[in-house]
């Protein structure tokens, strides 16, 4: 792991009153680098070498998320996508577009959209919004 994403990782540790653990540090490391939503299984394949335990991650990965440092991004194929909540706020997560000819799914990280207006009776704590369409590549072989 780079040093600069491992301080970046014990900082982000910190600010949740999480224990610093070497998987801990290990599962943020990788989600630092991908800067994208994976899944448990691309996690557990990038850590091979350093070798926590399937089961290990996924304990890992809840820890994560329970402190809202991790987010779930969305769901695909039967599989969760993780990263890490450092894009969203309080209330929003960016959007994310699912290309639906190449499958790509991209990190809409500056977009920010409106607040759903809830009906009566209604509070939306959190916004999370999936989007789908055509990514540049290939909208320009459609035409
Ligand atoms: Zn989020
Ligand atoms: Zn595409
Ligand atoms: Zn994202």
């Amino acid at each position: 792991m780079k040093s600069g994403i491992r301080q970046e990782a014990q900082r982000l540790l910190d600010s949740t009153g999480l224990r610093r653990t070497g998987p801990r540090l290990a599962v943020l490391g990788v989600l630092f680098e991908a800067g994208r939503p994976i899944t448990h299984e691309q996690i557990t394949a990038k850590l091979a070498e350093a070798a926590p335990n399937k089961v290990t991650i996924y304990r890992v990965l809840e820890s994560l998320v329970e402190a809202d440092i991790v987010h779930k991004a969305f769901l695909r194929d039967r599989a969760q996508h993780f990263e890490l909540a450092n894009r969203c706020t309080a209330s929003q997560c960016h959007p994310h577009f699912t290309c639906t000819s190449c499958e790509t799914t991209y990190c809409f990280a500056d977009v920010a959209l409106p607040m759903t207006k809830s009906p009566m009776g209604f509070t939306v704590l959190h916004q999370r919004v999936q989007l789908e369409g055509l990514c540049p590549n290939c909208s320009e072989k459609t035409g």
